[in-house]
């Protein structure tokens, strides 16, 4: 493919089988024969055909008009492969594993996914979990750290996001010099594993713990107990619950883990009843 021929408005940064990168992703998301696969930005195709190899279906779903014909020439002969064309954001998911008659089953994510649009597509995949048992995805490495961060300034709403609904991992980081054209910034492999609805570990409803993980990063530099008191609660009153909560009275909404928080809320939505 051309240089030329790079979009920059899709994101298109395509691997290179550098150090067999692209053996490492199909092997750490553990693709076997019996695995249905969702790839989203199949790009020229590098990372799909090794996916190809390994499992028992890949559906791709590809924006660009110009990699459709060569898409499918590539694995015109594979009837294990569905090239969906549009815009992921804009695809009903159900109704495409529906009509490869996948509903119910519970599929795999692995994808290359265009960096302009991470939290949308995060977020759709989030919403359509009831379909997904796992999603590995390179990412910015930025972007990947926020998202595995236990503790520290990375950790913000985008963790929380995504520890509510599925447990995440980092893996490994992928050098700019393993895409075509380089990027500015390396990517990192990381996985979302989704809870089962009946395991979910804050069985907090996720509107009002939303609203409280909203309201707890509101102020960067603010203490819990400021950005907490936003929501009208009195400080005195928030510092006693935090410290029964065993959070320091001082500390800041990075630091704290999903299960703190799970206690926490649940005090104040008790306190807020009597
Ligand atoms: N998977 C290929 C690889 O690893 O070499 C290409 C990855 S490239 C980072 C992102 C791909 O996503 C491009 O092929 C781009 O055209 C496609 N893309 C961008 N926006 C999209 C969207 N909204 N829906 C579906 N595909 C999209």
């Amino acid at each position: 493919m051309m240089a030329q021929r790079f979009k920059k408005k899709y994101g298109q940064n395509f691997l290179k089988d550098r150090d067999g990168v692209l053996y490492r992703i199909a092997e750490i998301a553990g693709v076997t024969a019996e695995d249905h696969i969702l790839e989203i930005g199949p790009g020229a195709g590098a990372l799909t055909e090794i996916l190809l190899e390994k499992a028992k279906s890949v559906t791709a779903v590809e924006i660009d008009t110009d990699l459709e014909r060569g898409l499918r020439e590539r694995f015109r002969n594979n009837p294990r492969f569905t090239l969906v064309m549009g815009d992921f954001l804009k695809t009903d998911l159900r109704e495409i594993l529906e009509e490869k008659g996948l509903s119910g089953r519970k599929i795999k994510v692995v994808a290359n996914i265009p960096y302009y649009i991470t939290s949308p597509i995060l977020q759709k995949l989030i919403d359509f979990r009831a379909l997904i048992d796992c999603v590995f995805v390179m990412v910015q490495k930025e972007v990947g750290e926020r998202i595995c961060a236990k503790r520290g300034k990375a950790r913000g709403i985008l963790t929380l996001a995504v520890e509510y609904y599925g447990e995440a991992a980092g893996h490994f980081i992928i050098g700019k010099e393993c895409f075509t054209p380089v990027p500015k910034v390396d990517s990192a492999l990381i996985s979302i594993c989704f809870y089962e609805k009946t395991s979910l570990p804050a069985l907090i409803p996720e509107a009002v713990f939303f609203h409280y993980i909203h309201a707890a990063f509101a102020g960067k530099r603010k203490t819990l107990v400021n950005n907490l008191a936003g929501l009208g609660f009195e400080k005195k009153t928030l510092a006693e619950i935090l410290r029964e909560t065993g959070i320091a009275e001082n500390e800041r909404a990075e630091n704290v883990s999903l299960a703190e928080y799970t206690a926490l809320i649940s005090r104040l939505e008790a306190l807020k009843k009597t």
